[in-house]
């Protein structure tokens, strides 16, 4: 397995050409999640494997994998092949034609999902996969609510980002959308006061039972969860968990979503995060890794029980660019090439062997890190100011000036961080190789001696 770049050095003209990026960028482009005027976005040059160039021509390795969706790295070249053989053959057809570069995708997509999730919707992202989940299981059950968990992700548009359960919901939430949080397991910051992750797990599902009950299960029509709850914090479900809630919802009628647009397609080292469980949800969302955002994607995977609603009766939901066959086209190649290369196993393998060791090394050495936890190449750093009392670096739902010190410091060394309240993300594509995986750690472990500076 290697990613090691071929790539030629930056040449003057394209330093000046992202510098024109930059003045344009800021004189017309609006970011995502922003105070327009408090931002300076770092200047892509290019990318090749794991590694970007900023606009000065710095080389640095990508931990964050973008927003957690390189999954093959950059610029695979068979990814891009498909893409520009699919953009010479036909560039978009409506999504009431069948098409073969959508069949394919489709086909391998249920091959892999676990259990009888074997009809795939496509989506253009993972916001619009939740929303048609949801939109599925309300029409199958006939409910309305919908149960989530606080500190997790699902996406900024209206609904996802009101199931949503990180500061991002707050500004956006007029309480009209039928959505109804409850705390998911989180050993580390417990809110049940347990001392053991079984505990954790037996008080986070009677918690959750008394949630259904209270708000009256005949009004629930679905529970989604992220199998590994990613941006907040990839807090791995203690034993016992995921095969609750999965008990939870077949007693009381309700659909279970698992979100794995950010956990799936190998982030965790199994081709599915819900895999690591032995349990099957009715509906699964996906995105990001599916093609690794080369082209924009996602979906809903659809059980037989829902997919039974809409035999007779019609689906009301659709987007034109449903299975879009330039996406479909680098799905279908990407998901070859992470078979070929085998970089789900590759991922399991840096978990175990390389990442979780090391950042269990790095902990033992740095009083700033309050807890490692985490599976494949998918693992986070939490940062305190004291590891008695667990004080964030930064409070939750902000940053603060020794996290951006921590980040400076990661730059500087030559990583790009994923960065998030008071942790690190450690998230590199699935197909770096041991040494840059290594090099990464070790630019990590140094970067830490800044936030060691704000821990006593
Ligand atoms: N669900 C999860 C778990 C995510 O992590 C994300 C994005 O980070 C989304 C949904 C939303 O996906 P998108 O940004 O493609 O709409």
């Amino acid at each position: 397995m290697t990613t090691e770049t071929t790539a030629s050095p930056v040449t003057a003209e394209e330093i000046e050409a992202g510098r024109r990026a930059y003045e344009l960028d800021r004189a017309h482009v609006f970011h995502s999640w922003s105070a327009q005027d408090k931002i300076s976005p770092m200047t892509v040059l290019k990318a090749e494997g794991s590694w970007v160039w900023d606009g000065e021509g710095n080389r640095l390795l990508d931990f964050s994998s973008q927003l957690v969706n390189t999954n093959i790295g950059h610029q695979h070249p068979k990814v891009v092949a498909a893409i520009r053989e699919q953009a010479g053959r036909l560039c978009t057809i409506a999504p009431q034609h069948a098409n073969d570069a959508r069949s394919e995708a489709a086909r391998l997509i249920a091959s892999l999902t676990p259990g009888d999730l074997d009809h795939v919707f496509f989506t253009n992202g993972g916001a619009d996969a939740v929303e048609h989940a949801i939109r599925m299981a309300r029409l199958h059950t006939g409910r309305y609510k919908v149960l989530s968990a606080y500190r997790s992700y699902h996406g900024g548009t209206h609904l996802a980002v009101n199931v949503t359960g990180d500061p991002r919901r707050v500004a956006n939430d007029y309480g009209d959308a039928g959505t109804v949080h409850f705390h998911a397991p989180f050993p580390y910051r417990s809110q049940f006061h347990s001392s053991s992750p079984e505990e954790e797990s037996r008080r986070a599902l009677e918690h959750l039972e008394t949630t259904i009950q209270l708000e009256g299960a005949a009004n629930i029509a679905a529970l989604i969860l992220e199998s590994v709850p990613g941006t907040a914090g990839i807090m791995v479900p203690p034993p016992g968990y995921l095969e609750g809630v999965r008990e939870l919802t077949r007693k009381y009628g309700i659909v279970f979503i698992a979100d794995e647009v950010m956990a799936g397609f190998g982030r965790t080292g199994k081709w599915f995060a819900i895999e690591h469980w032995d349990v099957v949800p009715d509906l699964l969302t996906f995105a990001k890794g599916v093609n690794s955002g080369y082209v924009p994607l996602g979906g809903v995977a659809i059980g037989n029980a829902v997919f039974d609603t809409f035999r007779e009766r019609a689906y009301p939901g659709g987007l034109t660019y449903s299975g879009h066959p330039l996406a479909c086209a680098a799905a279908v190649a990407t998901i070859s090439a992470m078979a070929g290369e085998q970089m789900v196993e590759h991922a399991a393998r840096l978990g175990e062997e390389v990442i979780g060791p090391r950042l269990r090394e790095i902990a033992a050495r740095h009083r700033s890190v309050g807890e490692v936890r985490g599976l494949g190449c998918f693992w986070a750093v939490e940062l305190v100011k004291n590891r008695e009392t667990r004080e964030p670096l930064a409070a939750y739902g902000g940053s603060s000036p020794e996290m951006d010190e921590v980040i400076a410091a990661c730059k500087a060394g030559g990583l790009l961080p994923f960065a998030n309240f008071n942790r690190i993300h450690v998230a590199p594509p699935l197909n770096t190789p041991d040494a840059e995986v290594l090099r990464g750690l070790e630019i990590l472990d140094a970067a830490l001696d800044v936030a060691d500076k704000h821990a006593n």
